[in-house]
């Protein structure tokens, strides 16, 4: 019978499903020898949010697929998973509305100060009638900004235009024509967009080329009364030069549900800043997406570890090897 490490806790009905199918070794991911020492006698692997080093698979000569129940996949080395003959499946679209749900939830929060004036009424601060003091800015009508307009900056696309009146503009290195005839999205050089968005919006994957896409001299490219939001990865921003920027007030506000180290620590200058909306990576974070991403990464190792899987994977050439 096949063996299955399972490296993050799942639900019941999908653990039952992967055991009609292989012999399922739960490991907790914080164990990272243990998890490595699973790997060895593996044939796959399912979990999400470990680092899966080349290290690790030393030794893991069963070892045919790795599904991680998420999009992004910078947790692996692909080039390596490739060589050493191991299939890499990802769970795309199951999350991509809840992700854009989060996405807005994030502009119109930093927006409207929700979370700064909820607090505030909480606190017992609301004596009398609130004021410019406390006003925020429009979402309706603004331009919206995206790096990186695919699944799910689509969906945030749609949003905005359809139920926003907001104009979109966004940068890809190709441009995506869906977008720009259903949304009116107009595809535009990253200087432009920043210079001209009243909320820049990274979706981009964390990859080489989008490490620190902005930095000290993006942030100073940005209107002033500009609001970054960053759902993608956090090592996309340069969150150093994020919090200087922020503290400076080169830009307005910001909304981030990831960070460059997560968890976020608890003295860091972004959760003393009343204009920082900070959320716990909870872009696709619904029970019901949770569980979709869980059954559908489940279905993914089941059918690559059967030779069977043709969507979903993150590493196409190692089906020709
Ligand atoms: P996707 O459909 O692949 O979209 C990514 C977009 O980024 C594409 O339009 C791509 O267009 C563009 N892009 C890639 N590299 C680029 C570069 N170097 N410069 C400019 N644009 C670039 O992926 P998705 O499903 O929307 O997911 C996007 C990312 O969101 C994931 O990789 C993940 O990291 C993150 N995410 C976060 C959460 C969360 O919990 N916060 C949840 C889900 C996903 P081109 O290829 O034409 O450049």
């Amino acid at each position: 019978m096949k063996k299955i490490v399972a490296y993050k806790p799942l639900p019941d009905d999908v653990l039952a499903y992967l055991r009609q199918h292989a012999e399922v070794v739960q490991v907790d991911a914080t164990q990272h020898e243990a998890l490595a020492a699973a790997l060895k006698d593996a044939d796959g692997a399912i979990g999400s949010s470990v680092k899966i080093t080349p290290r690790m698979l030393e030794g893991a000569t069963k070892l045919k697929a790795l599904s991680t129940v998420s999009v992004g996949f910078d947790q692996f080395d692909v080039a390596d998973l490739t060589r050493r003959g191991i299939v890499l499946a990802h769970t795309p679209d199951v999350l991509t509305e809840s992700t854009a749900d989060t996405v807005f939830s994030l502009m119109l929060a930093s927006a409207r100060r929700v979370v700064e004036l909820a607090d505030w009424v909480r606190a017992g601060q609301w004596r009398s009638g609130i004021g410019p003091a406390h006003y925020g800015v429009d979402v309706q009508g603004k331009m919206l900004g995206i790096v990186g307009l695919g699944r799910i900056g689509g969906a945030v696309a749609r949003r905005a235009a359809l139920g926003f009146n907001m104009k979109v503009q966004y940068t890809n290195r190709s441009p995506n024509l869906q977008a720009e005839q259903a949304y009116g999205a107009r595809r535009v050089e990253l200087g432009e967009l920043l210079a001209t968005s009243d909320f820049v919006c990274l979706q981009v994957p964390l990859t080489p080329e989008t490490r620190h896409l902005i930095g000290a001299d993006q942030l100073r490219a940005m209107k002033k009364s500009a609001i970054l939001i960053n759902a993608s990865r956090g090592a996309t921003v340069d969150e150093a030069a994020l919090i200087e920027a922020l503290q400076s007030g080169t830009i307005h506000a910001a909304g981030l549900d990831v960070f460059e180290t997560e968890p976020l620590a608890a003295d860091s200058p972004l959760l003393k800043m009343p204009n920082v909306v900070a959320l716990p990576h909870i872009g696709s974070a619904t029970h019901e997406t949770r569980h979709a991403m869980a059954r559908n990464a489940a279905e993914n190792l089941v059918a690559a570890l059967d030779g069977t899987l043709t969507t979903h994977i993150v590493n196409r050439d190692v089906l020709h090897k």
